[in-house]
């Protein structure tokens, strides 16, 4: 296969990243990469869909992951995985020798080893620099979900219709469960078991960096978990910010012990992200020096400053997230500066997920979970246009239609953007620029 056939195949099949913010596969193809890396590090407490995928799939997944090494004409393809995960290890080593431009890399099973800028040091010994794309140190990253959906559109022509999740927490069985795309969080739930909390809260993704979402939340092609808490639950709590009470609070309790930068994964990569100088400007309302608001833009948003690190129990990344959307919608851009040399602590300062997982008060949830790969049936989806960065689908069908699964509802705009498809055979109940509802009743 050649680039340009790969690259069309993965837009019309609607490939985007199955999970973070959804970058369509096929914009990060190009001959400029050497080393194609497979994540499979899926470093937020209690998420598993991602080993579970590659230990049932290892075959399908690394000749793919070869395959697009091959085309994108790469030296080599390297899977990061977590030494902890010895059942895909071991699912993997019997598939590795028909692969030998194929390496695996194992991590130490510390947060947040997934996210890519980490990932890329970790596998390669290269630094993204900050505000830089991995492509720029000849890199390209696919999780394993992604990879899987690609082996689906090039070698059985099918697009992407459902997605896997994992369901866990307070149910009765924790599960990883595949939903077409659109379905919604009630429906997916009843598929998995039985809730056993009477006031749940839904934590779309994971603990660390997921967003609150509801009974009627759609499951979307980067929906990689639905965890289940009651609503009394620390972490829920916490999730409910007022950020003038967190700016006042950081002016009387922020001690400026520098916990948060000491352990911020990105400034031990030399990024100059620095949340302690930017909770201290804060607490004084100090703007003579602004290039700390400015490396906002260069947090990763992990979390590890909130959620871990702070004695106090404040917010640097709440406020920090703040200044970064900020700046954003302000149209300034902090630039790409040349990165710092890496912390020589950095290996000692790493956050293992263990530690993490407790003090989260997510310990009585890290149980296994079953993992089911047949796609559950239900009645109805709304499928959203816009599930991938970039420009939204247009929608192709109207009210009325008759639609089999698989078939384009949402061809892809110009530029950036990807296609989307009917997830269930049925009737097209609703459409607009926004969504498309089919129930097949
Ligand atoms: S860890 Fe907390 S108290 Fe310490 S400098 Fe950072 S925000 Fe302030
Ligand atoms: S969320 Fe906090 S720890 Fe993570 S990159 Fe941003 S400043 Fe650093």
């Amino acid at each position: 296969m050649n680039l340009e056939t790969l690259k069309k195949t993965a837009r019309e099949c609607g490939i985007v990243g199955a999970g973070g913010a959804g970058f369509p596969a096929y914009a990060k193809m190009t001959d400029k990469a050497d080393t194609v890396i497979l994540n499979c590090v899926e470093c937020e407490p209690l998420l598993k869909l991602h080993r579970q995928l590659l230990a049932s799939h290892p075959e399908e997944i690394v000749s793919m992951l070869d395959e697009v090494r091959e085309t994108l004409g790469a030296k080599e393809a390297v899977i990061g995985i977590k030494s902890e995960y010895t059942e895909t290890i071991k699912a993997l080593s019997g598939v590795l020798s028909d692969h030998t431009s194929v390496r695996m890399e194992q991590v130490r099973p510390a947060y947040p080893m997934g996210d890519e800028v980490v990932l890329i040091y970790e596998a390669t010994g290269r630094i993204v620099r900050p505000g830089g794309l991995p492509i720029e140190q000849n890199v390209v990253v696919y999780n394993v979900e992604t990879m899987y959906n690609l082996y689906q559109a090039v070698h059985k022509g099918k697009s992407v219709t459902s997605k896997m999740v994992s369901i866990v927490g307070e149910i009765d069985t924790p599960a990883t469960v595949r939903v077409p795309v659109g379905t919604l969080v009630k429906d997916a739930i009843v598929l998995a078991g039985k809730v056993t909390t009477e006031t749940p809260a839904y934590l779309m993704g994971g603990p660390m960096m997921g967003r609150l979402g509801d009974e009627n939340t759609i499951i979307t092609k980067t929906t990689n978990a639905i965890i289940i808490l009651d609503r009394a639950h620390e972490l829920i709590m916490k999730m409910d910010k007022n950020l003038d009470v967190e700016r006042r609070r950081a002016s009387s309790a922020c001690c400026q012990c520098r916990t948060c930068t000491d352990l911020c994964s990105r400034h031990a990569l030399g990024h100059p992200i620095e949340p302690h100088r930017i909770m201290r400007a804060v607490a004084n309302q100090d703007v003579s020096d602004l290039s700390g608001f400015q490396n906002s833009a260069f947090c990763s948003g992990c979390g590890i400053c909130e959620k871990y690190a702070c004695p106090q129990g404040l917010s640097p990344k709440s406020i920090i997230q703040e200044f970064k959307t900020g700046l954003r919608s302000a149209g300034i851009n902090a630039g790409k500066p040349d990165p710092a040399p890496v912390s020589e602590d950095r290996e000692y300062r790493k956050v293992p997920v263990h530690r993490l997982t407790a003090k989260l008060g997510l310990s009585k949830y890290d149980v296994p979970s079953s993992f089911d790969d047949e796609v559950c049936k239900v009645s109805r989806v709304r499928i959203p246009m816009s599930q991938h960065i970039g420009a939204p689908a247009n929608p192709v069908v109207q009210t009325g239609d008759m639609v089999r699964e698989g078939q384009i509802i949402g061809s892809p705009s110009e530029g950036l953007s990807a296609g989307v498809h009917a997830s269930i055979s049925g009737t097209v109940t609703n459409v607009t620029e926004k969504y498309i509802e089919i129930s097949s009743l």
